[in-house]
C-alpha cells in the first residue's frame, strides 16, 4: 500500500526527486565556493526562465508575499499613484502592500471570474498620472488569467512601470518579460518553479532599477531594500561571495536543479504542456457537469482550475477525494469560498497525474451521492491527451 498522496493544490506542488535530493544535501556555507557557483548559475538561469535577457534577478529567502513587498517598496515613494488591475484575493493584497508604502491606490475591478478589459484599464490610466500598474497574471483564488502582454503594452504607451505578480504563473503560463516589456516579474519557488516553499524570486528591468536608483526618499523596508540586495546579487553573479542576509542554502541548491530541469524542457514546450494538461483537466470537469469560475476559456489559467461544486455537493467531498489519494484545495475568495474548489496542475504535472486526479474526483463525487456516468470525466480527459 502506497501511503503518499498526490498533491494537486495550487502550490506547493509535486517536486522532482532531483530537487528533493538537493534539499537533503549536507548544507554548505553560504560563502563556500561551490555555493557561490550555484547561486551565480541560478541567477543566470532565472533570466532564461523569465525570458528577460536584460533583467536583474533577485533570490531572497521569503515567500511570494515577500517578493510582492520587495517589488512595491523599492519603486513606490509616498504619494505615488498606483493602479491595481484587480482579479481577486491577491490583487487586493497587492493594493494593501502598495498603500503600506504610501501609494495612492486605485483598483480597476471586474466581476468575479472576469478581468477588466484593456479599454477599461486605459480609461482609468487617462484619469491620473500613474507611476505603477500591478497585475496578477493568474489569480490563484479564481483561476482568472489576465492579458499581461496587452497590459504591458498599455504601460509602455503611457510610461508606467508594469509589475506582474507571477506567483501562480512563472514557468507555467506563457510570460515573456523582455519581449513584452514587463518591468518587474515576481514569483515564489513553491509553484511552477518546482522547489519547496521559502524563496522569493524577482526579475527587475533596467527601467525598474533606474527608478529605484533615482528615488528621493529611503526605501520603507529594511530587509527588502534593493540597496542591500543588489550588490549581493551582482557579486554572486560575478562568482564572488557577499553577505547581507544568510542565503537559504539548500533551497538555492534545489532552485538551481529545478531551473536546469525547466530549461532542459524548454520554455515553449513547457508552456504548451501546461496548456495540454489544463485542457485535458478542464474537459473532464466540463464532462462531469461542473462550471468554472472564469467566465470564458480565454480567461482561464493553465496552471490551475477552479470549478464550482455541482448541486448537492460541498466541501465535505474534498476529504473523500483525499482518501482516494489526491489532495485538492478548497475555495479562497471570501464571497464564494464554500461554493468551489481548486485543483493545481503545474510544474512537473503529467498525463497520469491528470488521470489520477480526475479518477479520484469521480470516486469522491460518487461517494458524496452525485449522479453522473462513471468514467465520463476520464474519457473526456483521455480524449484530449490522446489527440
Ligand atoms: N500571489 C499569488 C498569485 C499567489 O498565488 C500567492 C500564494 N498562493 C501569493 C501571491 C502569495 O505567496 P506566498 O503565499 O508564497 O506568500
Amino acid at each position: 500500500m502506497k501511503h503518499r498522496k498526490l498533491l494537486m493544490i495550487p502550490g506547493p506542488i509535486e517536486f522532482t526527486p532531483e530537487v528533493m535530493r538537493a534539499m537533503g544535501m549536507p548544507t554548505t556555507s553560504h560563502v563556500a565556493p561551490s555555493f557561490v557557483d550555484c547561486m551565480g548559475q541560478a541567477l543566470e538561469r532565472m533570466r532564461e526562465v523569465f525570458l528577460s535577457p536584460a533583467g536583474q534577478p533577485f533570490i531572497v529567502a521569503g515567500s511570494g508575499s515577500m517578493a510582492m513587498d520587495m517589488a512595491a517598496c523599492n519603486v513606490i515613494e509616498p504619494g505615488d499613484n498606483a493602479l491595481v488591475v484587480n482579479t481577486g484575493y491577491f490583487s487586493d493584497r497587492f493594493g494593501a502592500i502598495l498603500e503600506r508604502y504610501g501609494a495612492r491606490v486605485t483598483h480597476v475591478k471586474a466581476a468575479i471570474g472576469n478581468a477588466p478589459s484593456l479599454d477599461e484599464v486605459e480609461a482609468e490610466i487617462k484619469k491620473a498620472n500613474y507611476k505603477v500598474l500591478t497585475v496578477t497574471h493568474v489569480d490563484t483564488s479564481t483561476a482568472v488569467l489576465t492579458d499581461v502582454k496587452g497590459l504591458a503594452g498599455l504601460c509602455r504607451k503611457y510610461g508606467i512601470l508594469c509589475i506582474v505578480d507571477g506567483v501562480c504563473s512563472v514557468a507555467g503560463e506563457e510570460l515573456r518579460q523582455g519581449e513584452w516589456g514587463v518591468d518587474i516579474v515576481l514569483t515564489a519557488c513553491q509553484k511552477a518553479i518546482g522547489v519547496p516553499p521559502g524563496l522569493a524570486l524577482l526579475v527587475a528591468s533596467p527601467k525598474a532599477i533606474e527608478t529605484f536608483k533615482n528615488r528621493r526618499t529611503p526605501v520603507g523596508s529594511y530587509y527588502s531594500d534593493w540597496a542591500n540586495w543588489l550588490p549581493i546579487m551582482e557579486s554572486y553573479e560575478n562568482r564572488k561571495a557577499a553577505y547581507f542576509g544568510t542565503q537559504a542554502v539548500n533551497l538555492v541548491w534545489a532552485l538551481d536543479v529545478s531551473l536546469e530541469q525547466i530549461l532542459a524542457e524548454g520554455m515553449d514546450k513547457r508552456f504548451a504542456r501546461h496548456r495540454l494538461m489544463s485542457d485535458a483537466f478542464k474537459a473532464a470537469v466540463t464532462a462531469l457537469g461542473l462550471k468554472q469560475i472564469p467566465v470564458s476559456a480565454d480567461m482561464a489559467a493553465n496552471t490551475l482550475t477552479a470549478p464550482y461544486f455541482p448541486a448537492g455537493v460541498d466541501g465535505s467531498v474534498l476529504p473523500l477525494i483525499g482518501e482516494v489519494g489526491v489532495i485538492l484545495a478548497g475555495g479562497l475568495l471570501a464571497e464564494i469560498k464554500e461554493k468551489y474548489f481548486r485543483v493545481g496542475h503545474m510544474g512537473v504535472v503529467n498525463a497520469s497525474d491528470i488521470l489520477s486526479t480526475v479518477g479520484a474526483i469521480e470516486a469522491g463525487f460518487a461517494k458524496a451521492g452525485y449522479t453522473f456516468e462513471h468514467g465520463v470525466g476520464l474519457a473526456a480527459a483521455q480524449a484530449v491527451l490522446l489527440k
